[in-house]
């Protein structure tokens, strides 16, 4: 008799979970709470949708923190970045690696395109798929899947209903973006059956700063060094190179994300936020630096300090970047004592941006922490705590860093639920 599988949550990882489990022979029943799969593929990578990463499995793995990259091993050597890209160039999607190794769909395909695809990917399986059902909870008996309870949406008639199902995948996500569905869900049921979650931290999110630059929000700096201090001029905990986008409340884009996660297990071991600055000229040494800005005052003595910025930052900072300095920007560089030459130096090599006062866990890309995975079998996705029961995707205590990592892990894990659950 084919077994039956209850997948509960059409994101990234119950989508290759679910096909899986089919191609395996199963009955498997598909249950999602939206009225569509795979809504936050659909906002990933602001709707490109970096897939993944390209290069080896090992190379992927060594971008996570050493227990994760320890448990991701045995699924990325079952199901690589290379296997799920056949699955998308078998059905015609086109696939380009930018210079950096992020893998995103030939435009014009998007975000979009590749939600569809994985849909009749699942459909053309066989996968009875409920949209609008929102599992309340598993129900175990004697320490065996029994089935699962969810609500209806009005779509499907409302009411709640019970699935009776002795193996079940939960691949129910995170908790960042809850509009797209992900509102942690899974991890309620989980600890209700005896699972073990590891606190919930921030990834991937942008930082709030105690005096942000809301006059200046927009503004990005291109290819600089972010870097978060224990305090004013302390050790260093951790940096990220790339772009650095001012916000309202606060800064985002790739090097916040970057340094997010260990800002927030600093602040949740040592109470204390971190403070950041910006190098603006990370190739460059402060002696270099100073060097160049001698040498064009040398030649361009009637040069204003605000001249001798510009070519730093973008013109919208110029005068924020002479008050940190505490510089006059009208100040020819001729009058221009020797220190706060220096002072625009230093500042341009460490900008302040001050104390991070929050890290908004809802608006990350991910959140770090969930299911322990001391509790999983990484070979199979089973729970070591209660028989029939397969966790995969975000729901674990995985967080890599951006460049597709989160997905291939959630594509990986999926694989290998859907294998193991279906045979
Ligand atoms: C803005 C943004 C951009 C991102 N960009 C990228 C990127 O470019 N590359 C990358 O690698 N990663 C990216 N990520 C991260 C990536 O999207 C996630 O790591 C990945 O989607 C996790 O997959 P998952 O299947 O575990 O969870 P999800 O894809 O979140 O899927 C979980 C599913 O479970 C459903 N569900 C939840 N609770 C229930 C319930 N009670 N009953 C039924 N269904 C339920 C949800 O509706 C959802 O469909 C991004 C994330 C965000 C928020």
């Amino acid at each position: 008799m084919k077994p039956e599988v209850v997948v509960i949550g059409g994101g990234a990882a119950g989508i290759i979970a679910a096909r899986r489990a089919a191609e395996r022979g199963a009955r498997v029943t598909l249950l999602e709470k939206n009225e569509r799969l795979g809504l936050k593929i659909l906002i990933s990578g602001g709707g490109k949708c970096n897939l993944t990463h390209a290069g080896g499995m090992e190379d992927i793995r060594a971008k996570f923190r050493p227990n994760e990259a320890r448990f991701l091993k045995p699924a990325f050597y079952k199901f690589s970045n290379a296997d799920f890209l056949d699955i998308l160039h078998a059905r015609g999607m086109a696939t380009y690696t930018r210079p950096d190794g992020r893998i995103f769909p030939t435009e014009p395909a998007d975000a979009k395109a590749v939600v569809a695809l994985l849909t009749r990917y699942v459909e053309e399986a066989g996968v009875r798929i409920k949209y609008g059902a929102a599992v309340t909870g598993l129900v175990a008996e004697d320490g065996v899947m029994a089935g699962v309870y969810f609500s209806g949406s009005p779509s499907i008639g409302g009411g709640g209903a019970f699935l009776s199902a002795s193996r079940v995948i939960v691949a129910t996500g995170g908790s960042s973006y809850p509009a797209t569905g992900t509102t942690g869900d899974g991890w309620e049921w989980l600890t209700a059956l005896g699972h073990t979650l590891v606190p919930l931290r921030a990834a991937l999110a942008p930082l709030y700063l105690a005096d942000a630059l809301p006059d200046h929000s927009g503004v990005a700096l291109r290819d600089v060094v972010l870097r978060a201090r224990v305090g004013p001029g302390g050790k260093e905990m951790t940096r990220w190179r790339g772009d650095l986008l001012l916000t309202h409340k606060g800064v985002s884009g790739p090097t916040a994300l970057g340094i997010a996660r260990d800002v927030a297990d600093h602040h949740a071991e040592a109470r204390a936020w971190a403070v950041l600055e910006a190098d603006l000229v990370p190739d460059q040494s402060f002696e270099a630096v100073q060097a160049d800005l001698r040498r064009e005052v040398r030649d361009n003595p009637r040069k204003t300090a605000a001249s001798l910025v510009a070519p730093y930052v973008p013109a919208r900072l110029v005068e924020t970047l002479l008050v940190a300095a505490g510089v006059d920007g009208v100040t020819r560089g001729a009058h221009l004592p020797a220190k706060s030459l220096n002072k625009l130096v230093a500042t341009l090599k460490g900008w302040p941006l001050g104390d991070v006062r929050h890290i908004p866990l809802e608006r990350g890309e991910v959140v770090a922490g969930g299911v322990s995975l001391d509790e999983v079998d990484p070979q199979t996705m089973r729970s070591r705590l209660v028989g029939g029961l397969f966790l995969c995707g975000e729901i674990l205590d995985i967080a890599g860093p951006i460049g597709g990592y989160n997905l291939q892990a959630a594509w990986s894990t999926g694989w290998v639920a859907g294998e193991s659950a279906g045979g």
